[in-house]
């Protein structure tokens, strides 16, 4: 007997060394990227990197200049926006003023020829999802700004796409609506099983959101990874300076030590340790990276600490944030630290105030080298 052999599904979308160029601009440069059937996939990066042409790509609203696009293994750079088992959900929502919410859910179904009772079915089943079978006959201007944009996702998904593109879909509401709707759209995506792709310059929206997120930066992609992965082990400078607050210590690596790869960092006294795995090589230039909250911060008492990594400093600054304390220490000769307590756990000694001195500590596992 032999195993049968599994050939693995083609994904949903793949992109092929796309490259989408403007004139002289490069919008994507050779760009290869896959999107898993069932997945909320966000595309984050800053102003300009690319992330609405490489979603319009998708779309069908631009055809790449090189590359391929494919869907289930299939070339669709040919195929017209209307013909792709896609749809889109615009930042404005685009709306159709005059009509009800009944009528802008059923607009596109009507298009596309369905019979009115299937119609009827499918706007009551949408209406139902998005919680408004209430307001089904107000128009536009008589709901609320969350309202709106569940009209909009409703009228988005009624024509059931495989894969519903949202841009910027949040960027509208209020922060504490945001925080809801967040929720309510990994909710609605999980219970559709629909692949949703949505682009976002919102570091915390897409770590929210998305079960995978690609960073990407002029036109191209730094790191492809689960939210987890991203902020613990971000892949460059770009996504670690780009997703959450970091320190990064300037320096060089100097040896490899028990385990450990020492780096001269700029201005510091002592070397600073990462895990000698994963590292770059000696002689390399680059960078530590750790994040503030990996930082642990005490009063000076005269006692030398025993830890991989160990500075001295001075309080500078000191934000109350509620949930935590942002401290910034300029520590001695060397450059300045952020720290983040959480205020829950502050311990009796603290807290700290602006002017102490203090030191520094952490975890050589808590940190890495990033090269450039
Ligand atoms: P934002 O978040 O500001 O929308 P983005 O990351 O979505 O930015 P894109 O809109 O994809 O970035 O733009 C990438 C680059 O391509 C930019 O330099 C932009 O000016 C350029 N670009 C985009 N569309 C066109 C176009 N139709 N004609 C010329 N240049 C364009």
């Amino acid at each position: 007997l032999t195993t049968p052999v599994v050939v693995p599904a083609p994904p949903l979308i793949r992109f092929e060394g796309v490259t989408k160029r403007f004139g002289s601009v490069v919008a994507v440069d050779d760009l290869t990227l896959d999107i898993h059937a069932g997945e909320f996939f966000a595309l984050l990066g800053p102003s300009g990197c690319g992330k609405t042409t490489l979603m319009r790509l998708l779309a069908g609203f631009e055809t790449p200049t090189e590359g391929r696009i494919l869907l289930d293994g299939a070339v669709i750079n040919d195929v017209p926006a209307h013909r792709r088992p896609t749809n889109m959900m615009f930042q404005s929502y685009a709306l159709f003023p005059h009509l009800s919410v009944w009528d802008n859910i059923a607009f596109g179904l009507r298009r596309e020829g369905l019979g009115a009772a299937e119609i009827k079915r499918r706007v009551a089943e949408m209406l139902d999802l998005v919680q408004l079978t209430a307001q089904a006959r107000r128009k536009p201007h008589q709901l609320s700004g969350g309202q709106r944009q569940r009209v909009a996702l409703a009228r988005a998904l009624a024509k059931s796409p495989r894969i519903l593109l949202l841009d910027e879909p949040l960027a509208a509401l209020d922060k504490k609506l945001r925080g809801e709707t967040q929720f309510e759209l990994t909710s609605i995506q999980r219970r559709l099983g629909i692949t949703f792709c949505v682009v976002t310059h919102d570091q915390d929206e897409a770590m929210v959101l998305a079960d995978r997120i690609a960073v990407m930066r002029d036109g191209r992609i730094e790191q492809v990874a689960g939210p987890t992965e991203i902020y613990e082990t971000p892949a460059s400078r770009a996504v670690a300076g780009f997703i959450g607050e970091i320190n990064l210590f300037d320096g060089s690596v100097t040896r490899l030590v028990d385990g450990f790869a020492e780096v001269a960092a700029d201005g510091m006294v002592t070397p600073l340790r990462v895990p000698a795995e994963g590292c770059a090589p000696v002689g390399t230039r680059g960078a530590v990276a750790v994040r503030p909250e990996k930082v642990a911060m005490r009063r000076t008492n005269g006692h030398a600490p025993t830890a991989d990594n160990v500075a001295t400093g001075t309080v500078t600054d000191a934000a109350y944030m509620g949930e935590d304390t942002l401290y910034r220490v300029a520590t001695d000769g060397g450059p300045m630290v952020k720290v983040k307590l959480a205020n829950s756990r502050r311990q009796a000694a603290l807290p700290i105030d602006i002017g102490e001195r203090v030191v520094l500590t952490f975890h050589a596992a808590d940190a890495l080298f990033l090269d450039r």
